[in-house]
């Protein structure tokens, strides 16, 4: 199945003169099968201050006007590209609880989504913020998720299980749905899958890699004649 990417469908809808408000989104893709189990939409949310060192998704650090779109059409996109079925929305980023008001109703969309469905998908986040930080100060947000992975990415300590990036990242089961999800089912129990997305000039990895994954795959193409330039895991 090809990956449906966000901003193609943007493209369109901008033409109709749909005005653009309220969150920050670097991309959204779908059917991301690498963050979480089965077939998810993915939504990394632009801006990060945290600034982890070997994070690979620089990219997602600074904020501008370019990427703010409206929740609205966001979940419009959501539901049009999934109708035939989404096991999980997958929230990352950037750091997602650095736009908590958008990310509020990002998540009550979500949720009233999923409550008109026979069959509810779960929601799994990303923070870099410990998750002390992220009780005391977003509990009205995590009210509405499943499971998160918190706490910052620490490149010397990589994970050996799937979804985490770092081994002090625990994947934490916040909700009586989220209790009944196996969220150790994975594609890849052997090692870690990426998935791979081209839009435009730009090509996108989905998912953890291992530390050196990213610069191995920039050698590998290199020897193939494949030069990527502006490397979001780089500086
Ligand atoms: S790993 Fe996540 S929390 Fe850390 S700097 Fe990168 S985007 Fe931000």
């Amino acid at each position: 199945m090809a990956i449906v990417a966000f901003s193609s469908w943007i493209a369109h809808q901008l033409e109709q003169g749909i005005e653009v408000v309220d969150i920050y989104l670097n991309k959204a893709h779908f059917p991301v099968t690498v963050l979480g189990p089965g077939k998810r939409i993915g939504l990394w949310l632009q801006g990060c201050s945290l600034r982890c060192r070997g994070c690979v998704s620089r990219d997602t650090w600074d904020r501008d006007d370019s990427h703010k779109i409206s929740v609205e059409l966001l979940l419009d996109w959501c539901k049009s590209v999934s109708a035939d079925g989404l096991d999980g929305v997958t929230i990352s980023g950037g750091e997602p609880f650095e736009q908590p008001e958008a990310l509020l109703v990002l998540l009550q969309g979500l949720t009233d989504w999923r409550n008109s469905l026979s069959q509810p998908f779960d929601i799994l986040c990303y923070s870099g913020l410990p998750y002390s930080v992220l009780e005391n100060n977003f509990a009205n947000l995590l009210g509405f998720m499943d499971a998160i992975i918190p706490e910052p990415f620490l490149e010397d300590r990589p994970a050996d299980g799937p979804w985490r990036g770092s081994d002090n990242q625990p994947l934490l089961v916040l909700s009586e749905f989220g209790k009944s999800r196996d969220w150790q089912i994975t594609d890849s129990p052997g090692g870690r899958h990426m998935q791979f997305v081209t839009d435009d000039e730009r090509i996108w990895f989905i998912g953890v890699p291992r530390p050196g994954d990213m610069e191995r795959l920039r050698g590998r193409l290199l020897e193939q004649g494949i030069e990527l330039s502006s490397c979001s895991w780089k500086a």
